[in-house]
């Protein structure tokens, strides 16, 4: 059996844990995160650097099992880059055949076409203020649907206003749900809140709900 798509596949895994989502609109959803190791990015705010390495391999079928064991319904796939990992699309698809209710988070910097269409997929747009511009696949904004959702953390108002033409030039809010979200200590989320109203932007503004209850603890 081939071993990067079929059900013997094999994926390096940061941790499985049991929280509420933080984030997208399903924030407060009691939720299976699922962190996949690794990441091609350096994103300068990033706060999952522990996943870059390290990481211990599963079989997608244990993985499922491991899920199971939390009796919840909603899981969310995320990193890390989950999608650097070629066996991710094969646990994704393994996920929903299980019933779950999947999302997956994602840079944006890579393919998003291979992911199952049952699956949510929270894709971000790096602005200029993550050091990672360079690295959005501006090709995957064709392949978004309703029930994905973009979204673009913003570090000061240099992002805000590329984030406000990236939606314009590209008809992101016809598309799907855009998200917008302050860098945690950098952008004041009152100042964001006030010009996504001025600018009467049709995007959700969200603040990272699991910062608030849990500041930067692992496994939260
Ligand atoms: S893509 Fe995500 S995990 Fe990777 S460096 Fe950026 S914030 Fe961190």
């Amino acid at each position: 059996m081939n071993t990067t798509t079929g059900r013997s596949t094999r994926l390096r895994l940061t941790e499985i844990f049991a929280s509420v989502q933080g984030e997208s609109t399903r924030v407060g959803l009691p939720t299976v995160f699922v962190r996949l190791t690794g990441c091609p990015l350096r994103c300068v705010w990033c706060d999952t650097e522990y996943a870059f390495n390290g990481g211990e391999t599963h079989g997608v079928d244990e993985i499922v099992r491991m899920v199971a064991a939390h009796g919840l319904r909603h899981v969310c796939v995320t990193g890390g880059e989950p999608l650097a990992q070629k066996g991710c699309s094969a646990l994704l698809t393994a996920l929903c055949d299980a019933g779950f209710d999947v999302s997956l988070e994602t840079s944006g910097a890579l393919d998003i076409s291979t992911v199952d269409p049952r699956v949510a997929r929270i894709m971000d747009l790096k602005a200029p203020g993550s050091g990672e511009e360079a690295k959005n696949r501006w090709a995957n904004i064709d392949q978004l649907r309703r029930g994905d959702e973009v979204k673009i953390v913003l570090a000061d108002e240099a992002d805000y206003a590329w984030a406000r033409e990236q939606i314009a030039t590209h008809g992101l809010a016809g598309r799907c749900e855009v998200l917008l979200s302050p860098v945690a200590g950098q952008l004041d989320p009152a100042q964001l809140a006030e010009w996504i109203v001025r600018d009467r932007l049709p995007v959700r503004f969200q603040l990272q709900l699991h910062k608030v209850l849990w500041a930067d603890a692992r496994g939260k």
